[in-house]
């Protein structure tokens, strides 16, 4: 009920203008989002490099309208990316993208167009790039995107959402040499006709897509924070003989700091997602239809002033 209503809110246009002037609601995103500008986001990466984390760096923005912002987009993360590779910082950065924000919903080829400037951007200053997943809606065309892409940067990266009854098809054609792969359990209301909509049923088929991943010639990201995916996740990697190189761990910047620390002290390979940018909303609200817990957040920095 609570996680429909902020999925609603997340498509609020209205909500969005009222809680993005609301003074309270910069200080609570201040926990998820590591800033404004690409200078706030590279301080905030220096401060996890040091810690002995990676990074996955998200320029914030989804469903661009026009071409011209679409480009914008493009220069956004080829400028982060020169900056990111003259702070030294290439590894262990590297950056995420969205294609609905490169233009993927005015026309695929110019979404393929950016993307594809990105990820000439990222192989010179030394880094990777991966595929965000958005609504079911994109799936085939993110993932056709992608197969392009990687004729010519074979380690871009995709994401899989163990939600979609089609993901264990998908990790069986991506579980390859040389394929980067995130999955995670996904953030969109998505239908039950494409989607597994009991919490159980979507573990299940996590780790159904896990084993895959795990027993392929693929390199797997597992993001998740869930405690018992985690550690479910540890035992697979050891049953399928892959050591702490071959695969890694990857969790939201401010969402079990402590667990990304466990988990890098044990020699594993953690990348924090790291976003940042003005436009924060959308994300915000997925983040809180997650866990109830965010919301007692949001509500108590906001009762506190
Ligand atoms: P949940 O079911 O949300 O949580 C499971 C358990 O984890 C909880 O019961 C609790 O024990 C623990 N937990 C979770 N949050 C907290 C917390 N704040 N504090 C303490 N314990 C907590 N989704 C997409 O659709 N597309 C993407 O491209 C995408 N990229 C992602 C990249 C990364 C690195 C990560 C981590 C997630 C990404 N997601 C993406 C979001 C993902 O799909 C889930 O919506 C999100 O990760 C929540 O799922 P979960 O696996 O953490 O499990």
């Amino acid at each position: 009920m609570l996680r429909s209503l902020f999925f609603a809110a997340a498509g609020s246009a209205r909500l969005e203008r009222l809680v993005e002037s609301a003074p309270v609601s910069r200080g609570v995103v201040r926990r998820f989002v590591a800033g404004g500008s690409a200078e706030e986001a590279i301080r905030a990466s220096r401060e996890l490099a040091d810690d002995g984390l990676a990074i996955s760096l998200d320029h914030l923005g989804e469903e661009t309208e026009t071409a011209e912002q679409a480009h914008a987009v493009r220069d956004e993360y080829v400028g982060l990316l020169a900056r990111l590779h003259d702070a030294g910082l290439t590894p262990p950065a590297e950056v995420s993208v969205k294609l609905s924000a490169l233009g993927q919903r005015l026309d695929e080829k110019i979404a393929y167009e950016n993307a594809r400037a990105i990820c000439v951007a990222a192989a010179e200053a030394g880094t990777t790039v991966t595929l965000d997943a958005e609504d079911h809606s994109t799936t085939d065309a993110t993932l056709e995107t992608l197969l392009e892409l990687r004729k010519d940067f074979p380690d871009t990266g995709a994401v899989l959402q163990a939600y979609l009854r089609r993901t264990e098809g998908d990790c069986r054609e991506l579980a390859v040499a040389g394929s980067r792969v995130r999955l995670c359990k996904g953030a969109y209301a998505e239908p039950e006709s494409v989607a597994f909509q009991s919490a159980l049923d979507v573990d299940k088929s996590y780790v159904r897509c896990l084993n895959i991943l795990m027993a392929g010639e693929g390199y797997p990201m597992v993001a998740t924070h869930d405690p018992r995916l985690i550690a479910i996740a540890e035992d697979r990697a050891r049953w399928f003989d892959r050591s702490t190189g071959e695969y890694e761990f990857q969790l939201l910047y401010g969402v079990r700091p402590e667990e990304q620390a466990r988990l890098a002290a044990g020699g594993h390979t953690v990348r924090v997602y790291l976003p940042y940018g003005e436009q924060w909303y959308g994300y915000l609200m997925r983040r809180l239809a997650e866990r109830p817990a965010n919301v007692a957040f949001f509500v108590k920095a906001v009762s506190s002033r």
